[in-house]
C-alpha cells in the first residue's frame, strides 16, 4: 500500500456507492493528505452491486478459461475482504471454494476434478455483498469519508473538488462527458429462495449454467441470473425471473424443487463491448471512471481501484 506519500490537502470525490466506488475510496484513502467524499443518488449498494450473488473466482465464463489478471484481481479483493471483516469482527465471505459444474478449459492448480464435469474451484469465494460493503465503508469513514446522499446530474456540480472519480455502473450513461466510451448494458435478476424444509443447504455455491449461491444466513439461498437484453431496467420481473432460473434450478440441485422466493431482485450491468476487461478511463484533466464490470466486479473492482491509485499519483509525479 502507498501510504506514506503526503499529497497537500486534495479532495477527491467518488460518485456511487457499489463495489468500484467503495474500493475507490479505501484506495484513494490510503494517500495521506486526501479527503474522499462519496456521493451516491440513493445510497450504499443501491446498484448492481446490491443485488449481486457474490461468486468470485478466477474461471468465470462459459468454458472456464482463467480470466485476464485473475490471480492480481483475486489478490486484491481478498485484501478488501479482510479489511472488510476486521473493521466489522464477521466473516463477509465464504471461502470454502465453488463448486463448477461443466466443461472447465483445463484442470487448473487450484481446481480439483470431483467426476466428470464436476470441478471444485478451492480459491473461490462467495462474498455476502451487503456485510462486504458495509464493512468496507466503515473503514473509509474511520478514515474520513463522508457519505453524501445527492444525485449528480452534470460534472459542474463538483467544481470545488480536485478530483472527481465515476463509479456510477449503469448511471454512467447520463454522463455527455462518457458517451464516447463503447459500453453496453444487460439486466440480470437473482432470486432469493428459502430452503425447502427437510432439505440439507448446498455446502458452498455451485456454479454451471445458473448458479446456486449460499448467502450467509443458514436457511436462505440466491439462484441466479438472468442476462436481458430486451428489458434493460433495473425493475424486477418475477415471472420473467422465475421462467429462466426454475429449469437451471431443475438442473443444477433438482433436489431444492420449486423455488420458495423471498426477494426478486434486478439490476443494469455494464460491460465493454467486444470484450470483458474493465476500463479505467481518464475524462479529462479531473476526471475519471472505473467501469464496464459486467459479471465480473468482484474479480475486477478492488484491482481497478489499485489502478486508480497508481495512475492518479504517477499524473501527480509523486511515483
Ligand atoms: C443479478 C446480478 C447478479 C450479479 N452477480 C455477480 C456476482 O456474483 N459476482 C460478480 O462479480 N458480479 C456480479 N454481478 C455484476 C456486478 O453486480 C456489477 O458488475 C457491479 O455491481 C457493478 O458495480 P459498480 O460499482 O460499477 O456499479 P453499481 O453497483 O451499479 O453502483 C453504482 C452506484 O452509483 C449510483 N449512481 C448512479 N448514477 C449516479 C449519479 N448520477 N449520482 C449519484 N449516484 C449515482 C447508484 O445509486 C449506485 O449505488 C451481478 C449483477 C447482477 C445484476
Amino acid at each position: 500500500m502507498a501510504s506514506g506519500i503526503l499529497i497537500s490537502n486534495m479532495k477527491i470525490a467518488v460518485v456511487g456507492g457499489g463495489f468500484c466506488g467503495l474500493a475507490a475510496c479505501f484506495e484513494l484513502l490510503q494517500i495521506e493528505g486526501v479527503a474522499v467524499d462519496l456521493f451516491d443518488a440513493q445510497g450504499l449498494g443501491a446498484g448492481a452491486s446490491g443485488c449481486a450473488a457474490g461468486l468470485l473466482h478466477p474461471y468465470p465464463g462459459e468454458q472456464g478459461r482463467k480470466s485476464w489478471m485473475a490471480d492480481a484481481g483475486m489478490r486484491a479483493t481478498l485484501d478488501l475482504i479482510t479489511v472488510s471483516e476486521q473493521v466489522l469482527g464477521t466473516n463477509v465471505a465464504d471461502r470454502s471454494g465453488i463448486l463448477r459444474i461443466g466443461e472447465l478449459a483445463k484442470l487448473y492448480s487450484d481446481t480439483l476434478s470431483q467426476g466428470k464435469d464436476t470441478h471444485l474451484i478451492t480459491s473461490g469465494v462467495t462474498v455476502y455483498p451487503e456485510l462486504y460493503l458495509k464493512g468496507l465503508w466503515k473503514s473509509c469513514e474511520k478514515k474520513g469519508a463522508r457519505l453524501l446522499l445527492m444525485k449528480i446530474e452534470h460534472l459542474s456540480q463538483l467544481q470545488d473538488y480536485d478530483k472527481i472519480i465515476l463509479t456510477v455502473g449503469a448511471g454512467i450513461f447520463a454522463f455527455e462527458e462518457c458517451r464516447h466510451l463503447k459500453l453496453g448494458k444487460t439486466k440480470g435478476q437473482a432470486l432469493v429462495c428459502r430452503l425447502p424444509k427437510g432439505v440439507e443447504m448446498p455446502k458452498r455455491s455451485l456454479v454451471g449454467k445458473g448458479y446456486i449461491a449460499i448467502t450467509g444466513i443458514p436457511d436462505q439461498f440466491c439462484v441466479g441470473s438472468t442476462y436481458e437484453r430486451d428489458d434493460i431496467s433495473s425493475e424486477p420481473c418475477l415471472e420473467a425471473a422465475l421462467a429462466d432460473l426454475q429449469p437451471k434450478v431443475n438442473i443444477l440441485a433438482p433436489h431444492l424443487g420449486i423455488l420458495d422466493v423471498i426477494a426478486c431482485r434486478a439490476g443494469v450491468r455494464v460491460s465493454t463491448i467486444g470484450h470483458y476487461i474493465p476500463r479505467l478511463e481518464k475524462i479529462n484533466e479531473k476526471c475519471y471512471a472505473i467501469t464496464g464490470m459486467g459479471s465480473r466486479a468482484l474479480l475486477y473492482h478492488a484491482y481497478f481501484a489499485r489502478l486508480l491509485k497508481e495512475q492518479l499519483l504517477i499524473n501527480m509525479k509523486i511515483v
